[in-house]
């Protein structure tokens, strides 16, 4: 009996272990492929992942394309536009010499020797207020001591043109090279304070004028280089006296009424030197009589371009 029981026994034990064994070997096999397949969706997961790295990449790849596309447009657009810059047509220079023959009344102001921190505020103030635009012959000397003040001329729309460096006629009129050596130093002045390298003014106002005098021969000379240069030079037709000792409102209103003188268009030449406060005072009153003789006023601009 005994020994029957222990057979029973030992034969349950054997089923027992039998079980075990087989429900260790199922969970193995289940483990295996529950394994193999979380190994599998994460196989796919990190291919997933570098797939979408290397499509990111890709679009920067093709971000970076398109902003090299959208670079190089503005390259050529920049191309284009120095291509495109204004060009000093022979038209124009036609008209900037013959400019005294037009029977339009237009009244061209013009101011040399500046810009100065005494006088040349004052003038762009009241041009404002009254809306005028005007041309600023200007001396490169001072443009280096005043650039803001060059900057703000040009912003305001008045028209900057050259009017030598030195203004010093022993130094300036020693040979034409040395005239257009000057314009050149300028226009270098005039193109730093308004922080653009293509501004080219093309016009030049000798100092003293163009004709006569001790330095007539070099002056002619250097008009013709000047030209050669494609750089025009114009003086004046109307002058208010500031700088040849009219030094009342009187005087340079009598000047006005006796060089305008039923011309039709004008250039008026005044000065914006630190010295020339009275140009300043008397403005009003010349823009108010030159408007009552019927002119309008304008600036270089509309003949250059
Ligand atoms: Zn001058």
């Amino acid at each position: 009996m005994n020994l029957d029981l222990i057979v029973i026994e030992t034969k349950k034990s054997k089923i027992k272990i039998i079980v075990i064994v087989i429900l260790t070997i199922l969970f193995i096999i289940l483990f295996g492929i529950l394994g193999m397949y979380y190994a599998k969706l994460y196989k796919e997961k990190n291919t997933q992942k570098v797939t979408k790295q290397m499509e990111n990449i890709d679009l920067n790849n093709k971000d970076t394309n398109l902003n090299q596309q959208n670079v190089q447009p503005i390259e050529i657009e920049e191309q284009e536009s120095k291509i495109l810059l204004p060009e000093y047509t022979e038209n124009a220079k036609s008209k900037m010499k013959n400019i005294y023959k037009a029977n339009e009344k237009i009244a061209y102001l013009t101011f040399d020797d500046g810009p100065s921190q005494a006088v040349t505020p004052l003038i762009l103030d009241l041009l404002k207020e009254e809306n005028i635009k005007v041309t600023f012959f200007v001396l490169g000397n001072n443009v280096d001591k005043n650039p803001e003040l060059l900057k703000r001329e040009y912003l305001e729309g008045h028209y900057i043109a050259n009017h030598g460096y030195s203004h010093n006629y022993s130094k300036l009129y020693v040979s034409a090279e040395n005239v257009l050596s000057e314009y050149e130093k300028t226009e270098k002045s005039i193109q730093k304070a308004i922080g653009n390298n293509e501004y080219s003014s093309h016009l030049f106002r000798f100092p003293g004028g163009y004709s006569g005098g001790k330095y007539a021969k070099i002056k002619k000379d250097a008009g013709k280089l000047l030209n050669e240069n494609n750089i025009s030079y114009i003086d004046w037709n109307v002058l208010t006296g500031d700088a040849q000792g009219a030094n009342t409102k009187e005087k340079i209103m009598e000047n006005i009424q006796k060089y305008t003188n039923n011309k039709g268009s004008i250039v008026v030449l005044m000065h914006d030197a630190s010295s020339k406060i009275l140009t300043y005072e008397t403005l009003r009153d010349v823009i108010n009589c030159l408007k009552n003789k019927g002119y309008t006023f304008d600036n270089f601009y509309s003949i250059m371009q």
